[in-house]
Order: structure tokens, then C-alpha cells, then sequence
């Protein structure tokens, strides 16, 4: 009955979307500092497994950094979403759909202003 285009629908979903997201983030990014943290008490010894195995030194930190930043991006949205604003592409004001926003959820462009930019921006 209900069509999925409803704007309360669509918004429930979205935050139930971002909000599992932010949990995954969240609890990844305790477990990446849990591993730097046991690492460097170790002495960079063999205790932590595969983790260690990259070939620079500063992995751990850049994964830190890359899930920090993706939980800001996150909370980003979040805000957008209380705004009204989020999930709405910032080039041409159309709805992103909702599968793109599951694959994406913190897309800001739809996938025809994204690909535009892309082809734009990186040429081969
Ligand atoms: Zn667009």
C-alpha cells in the first residue's frame, strides 16, 4: 500500500540508515585504536597478525583518520537530515535514491551530477 516515496518513510529509513552506519563506524574505529594501541605496547613484536603485515608504518593511523572522518561525514549528515536537507543532490535538487544512498549514504550528488563530476574531474 504505503509507495516507499514518502517523505516520512524515506526519512525514517534514512536515519535508521545512518545511525547502523554510525554504529559500524564507531565500534570499527574502536577496534582500529584497540589494535594500535595493543601494537605499540607490544613494541611493533608479532603479536598483532595481518595488521602489521602493510608495508608503511603509519597504516594504523590512516585508517584511524579515514574512520574518524567517516563518522564526521556521518554526523554531517545526520545534521542535514534534521534540516530537511540530506539526501537531496546539492547540484540539480533532485531526491538521491535510496539505493544509492544505502551503497552511499553520504552521497551529496545523484548519480548523473556525480558521474558529470567524475568525468569531468578525472579524465583518462
Ligand atoms: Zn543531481
Amino acid at each position: 500500500m504505503g509507495p516507499p516515496d514518502n517523505p516520512e518513510a524515506r526519512r525514517a529509513e534514512l536515519n535508521a540508515l545512518l545511525m547502523t552506519r554510525r554504529r559500524e563506524t564507531e565500534s570499527r574505529y574502536r577496534q582500529a585504536l584497540e589494535q594500535q594501541q595493543s601494537g605499540a605496547a607490544a613494541g611493533d613484536s608479532e603479536g598483532v597478525h595481518g595488521w602489521k603485515a602493510s608495508r608503511e608504518g603509519g597504516a594504523e593511523v590512516a585508517v584511524l583518520e579515514a574512520l574518524d572522518q567517516t563518522l564526521r561525514q556521518i554526523d554531517a549528515a545526520l545534521a542535514r537530515l534534521h534540516a530537511g536537507r540530506y539526501g537531496l543532490c546539492a547540484a540539480c535538487g533532485e531526491p538521491i535514491p535510496l539505493p544509492r544512498l544505502r551503497a552511499v549514504p553520504f552521497a551529496t550528488h545523484c548519480v548523473a551530477c556525480q558521474t558529470g563530476q567524475e568525468n569531468r574531474g578525472a579524465k583518462r
